[in-house]
């Protein structure tokens, strides 16, 4: 393994998320090449590493004084073994190769364990929608789209949404496919809007399984989210949706945050006022301990130093570090479930697990914003529209479903209760399989 992840270094320089994210995974399968060389005989992990296709594109556009603006559009189609590419597009000024590639290598992986069919990619620009009319918002859209139609479509390659593209976005990019195309190819992008071949709880997706995934965790141990106080990241569409589900059960959260601070709220966060600023004034959190008696405001800081039970970092990549991960264990944080893509540094997983502390790594707890995407695709190909009641159902059993795999893979192999271990296995084995039935491809 050692050998292979110093080739994935020397190939892609500079790449360090992606780096950490293979890594992370390697770590987890010497024991299944031990069982299985046939894997290695057939240098599946190799391959598994090398995106099947990188397409790096020019993103000119006009903004709204006239001046030229350039930006740098990418799309990694990491691997299609198991179904048409699938993963979401990120507009970040941080967006860079290294970051779309550790998505697309993590997106494989969680797209396998949903036990769906469908391959794994990322994509995005390094593009900031942030302080943008929706104006200049849909002249970048559309030209991001005028090149990125070509590499995509409902059995090629099914972008979403992720950081910086939501519904406002996904509309504008599926406008412009069409009118290129001249077809209304609804399952070429998910997370369209429900009146226009969206799904029922894709917005709540992501936010949701996360919450069930904890559900689950904790129903191992005869435990609930009920009267547990709980912390959540971030403030953006997989936290609100993850602290809507949390209050349902019965959980209360007293703290979110956004990039430049946090906001702690003894009395559970208001929902409504949250909603109201983030999705639709697109405000700073700060406002809302303005907005809100008895809530305080703390700029900058690290919202970890707020003691709670359960921790569910919902914002970005390496955002709970180790020192923050102590901090947690020391005032009685017992589950940690990653709503975000590798929010948690190396480091500060080792001391989750060894605390033992229950860890479920975003490839399994995130999972559910994809799988709702599948189930969007499911709903576009027989031209049906399912109720909020059914996807929500089908969202929790393919959660219960993915806790299933990722549990039973780390029994199998020694180490129950190790949700890293169980996850990265029962992903890597079911595209390694498909990648061995197809040949070398
Ligand atoms: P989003 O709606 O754009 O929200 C992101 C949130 O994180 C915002 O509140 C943002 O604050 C905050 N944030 C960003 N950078 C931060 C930093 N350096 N420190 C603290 N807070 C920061 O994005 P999202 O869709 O919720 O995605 C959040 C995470 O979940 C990402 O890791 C994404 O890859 C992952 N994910 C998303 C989905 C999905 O369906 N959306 C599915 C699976 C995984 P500002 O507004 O101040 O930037």
């Amino acid at each position: 393994m050692h050998s292979i992840y110093d080739l994935v270094v020397q190939r892609n320089p500079g790449e360090d998320e992606f780096h950490q994210a293979v890594r992370e995974v390697l770590d987890s399968l010497g024991p299944v090449v031990a069982r299985h060389p046939e894997y290695a005989d057939a240098r599946v992990i190799e391959r598994i590493c090398e995106p099947e296709r990188q397409i790096i594109f020019r993103v000119p556009w006009v903004d709204d004084s006239g001046r030229v603006e350039i930006h740098r559009g990418f799309r990694v189609e990491f691997n299609s073994a198991l179904g048409p590419y699938k993963g979401g597009l990120r507009f970040h000024p941080s967006v860079y190769l290294g970051i779309v590639k550790f998505l697309g290598f993590e997106q494989v992986f969680k797209n396998a364990l949903t036990g769906m069919p469908i391959g794994g990619a990322k994509g995005g620009a390094d593009f900031d929608p942030k302080g943008r009319s929706d104006g200049e918002v849909m002249r970048f859209c559309q030209s991001f789209m005028t090149e990125l139609y070509r590499h995509i479509g409902e059995y090629t390659d099914v972008p979403a949404g992720d950081i910086g593209v939501g519904g406002r976005e996904i509309g504008y990019l599926f406008g412009q496919y069409k009118r290129i195309t001249n077809r209304y190819e609804s399952g070429v992008l998910t997370g369209k809007g429900t009146g226009w071949g969206g799904s029922a709880v894709r917005k709540e997706a992501t936010g949701y399984g996360t919450a069930f995934f904890v559900r689950e965790m904790l129903r191992q141990r005869g435990e609930s989210l009920d009267g547990r106080r709980v912390v959540v990241s971030g403030s953006g569409n997989v936290a609100i949706y993850a602290i809507e589900k949390v209050h349902e059960m019965g959980g209360t959260v007293v703290a979110c945050s956004d990039s430049a601070g946090y906001v702690v709220d003894e009395a559970g966060i208001d929902l409504e006022l949250l909603k109201q600023l983030k999705e639709v004034e697109r405000a700073r959190i700060s406002e809302y301990a303005e907005r809100r008696p008895g809530a305080s405001y703390v700029a900058g800081g690290s919202i970890w130093d707020v003691p709670c039970h359960v921790a569910l970092p919902c914002a970005t990549e390496n955002e709970l570090d180790d020192a923050a991960a102590r901090t947690l264990v020391r005032q009685g944080c017992v589950v940690v479930a990653e709503g975000a893509n590798m929010p948690t540094t190396p480091a500060g997983v080792a001391t989750f697990v060894d605390a033992g502390v229950l860890f479920a790594p975003g490839k399994a707890a995130n999972a559910g914003g994809v799988a709702t995407s599948a189930l969007e695709m499911q709903q576009n190909a027989s031209r049906d529209s399912w109720t909020h009641d059914h996807a929500e159902t089908r969202l929790a059993e393919i959660m219960a479903g993915i806790h299933e795999r990722c549990a039973a893979a780390a029994d199998d192999y020694g180490r129950p209760g190790d949700y890293v271990l169980g996850a990265n296995i029962a992903g890597f084995v079911r595209v390694a399989d498909a990648m061995l039935a197809m040949g070398v491809v």
